[in-house]
């Protein structure tokens, strides 16, 4: 028999075992804690549990058919039985946690069981998780909730001891090599792109994006530019940077854009006014953090390009062999390079990529904040070859 969705859930064999046992005998938890590093195979697992859920023909009580309308609508992530919460920022609020309680807990319309991913549930703060208890304590019957965690020690005892625990492992380089080919990575590049995503399927689904992995060349190229265009570079640069960034938000932007126009004439308006008290102003909140995300995925890729840039350059001034990079498509560049930055300016660099991060996270300009990290990569070149 064919495994139907569950086909998508790469080398997590325990973990898919113990759900479709749960689903084959009607022992389905309520809430469920998986544990292991971010995109492992979370969001897959959630699909296949909601299709055999809600599947009106499903092929086995553990099974959705992955072919009717509902399937299909799961498996794409445009069906309600299917949901996710992110943390707005740093941590899930409190607020946000009872927003979102009382969002999934609505009686369904459409399907019977929601499956509902709580992303990155280690990141609830003590108020936010006991919000939390008080739903697993009475979990609605309607509700399966998937809490996800990259480290379960920060959570209450209390929360872990309601869930069922899953432990997701990490993808070996093969479940990537598989990934890349799915994702439709040219066959050249698909080793280089693999080694490129240090081991993180998130970062190898974005550089499978030909925008990505092309930009990728030109972050991987900053310290070339910075060393040949002398310190004038640094301010365009940096804005050429978030510009790009900026340009990655854009398909979401228009997007929202037609959601809301699809509202005004669902409401009978034209502009902000008339529209029920709070709507508007809740969902261009809504947006405005959806984009404000994707801004900062996309710095984070820059900032992710670069840093692996760092770190091959210190492997190749500490003699490690090729095979130890991370850019294994740029050995030239960076044994070249490595002769230009001295090895403890490039652990600074690091250092100030992180800085950087930190400096997005707590809402820092990002034009002003790549200018500092590019500056901070800078001074060392110019001193060297001064
Ligand atoms: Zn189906």
């Amino acid at each position: 028999m064919s495994d139907g969705p569950w086909n998508a859930v790469l080398a997590q064999p325990a973990a898919t075992a113990a759900l479709r046992a749960a689903l084959a005998n009607d022992e389905l938890a309520h809430a469920w804690l998986l544990v292991g590093p971010a995109h492992v195979g979370q969001v897959e697992i959630a699909r296949a549990l909601g299709a055999a859920l809600n599947c009106p023909t499903p092929a086995a009580a553990d099974l959705g058919c992955g072919s009717c309308s509902a399937c299909r609508r799961i498996l794409a992530d445009r069906h309600p039985a299917i949901a996710a919460l992110e943390p707005e920022g740093a941590f899930h609020r409190v607020d946000e946690v009872r927003d979102w309680i009382h969002d999934v807990s609505l009686t369904m319309t459409e399907g019977r069981r929601r499956v509902v991913r709580v992303i990155a549930a280690d990141r609830m703060n003590i108020p936010a998780q006991n919000a939390f208890l008080k739903i697993l304590e009475e979990p609605p019957p309607s509700v399966v909730w998937m809490l996800e965690v990259e480290d379960d020690s920060v959570l209450l005892d209390t929360v872990i001891s309601r869930c069922r625990r899953l432990d997701l492992v990490p993808f070996g380089p093969e479940a990537l090599m598989q990934r890349a080919r799915e994702w439709e990575v040219p066959a050249e590049h698909q080793e280089a792109l693999v080694r490129a995503s240090m081991g993180l399927p998130e970062r190898l689904r974005d550089l499978a994006d030909p925008d990505v992995a092309a930009a990728r060349w030109r972050h991987l190229a900053i310290l070339d530019r910075l060393a040949t265009g002398g310190p004038g570079q640094v301010v365009p640069l940096a804005k050429e940077l978030v510009t790009w960034s900026r340009g990655r938000a854009v398909p979401l932007k228009e997007k929202h854009a037609r959601e809301l126009a699809e509202k005004e004439e669902e409401f009978g308006v034209e502009g902000p006014r008339g529209w029920p008290p709070g709507v508007r102003q809740r969902l261009v909140k809504a947006h405005d953090r959806l984009e404000k995300q994707e801004l900062r995925r996309s710095l984070d890729i820059v900032l992710d390009d670069l840093g692996s840039y760092l770190r091959d350059l210190l492997a190749v001034q500490s003699g490690a062999a090729a095979g130890a990079l991370v850019n294994i498509d740029h050995e030239a560049a960076l044994y070249r390079d490595a002769l230009r930055l001295p090895a403890p300016a490039a652990v600074r660099g690091i250092s100030a990529v992180a800085a950087c991060r930190d400096a997005l996270d707590r809402n820092g300009a990002p034009e002003l904040q790549l200018e500092r990290l590019l500056l901070a990569l800078a001074l060392p070149i110019y001193a060297t070859s001064a």
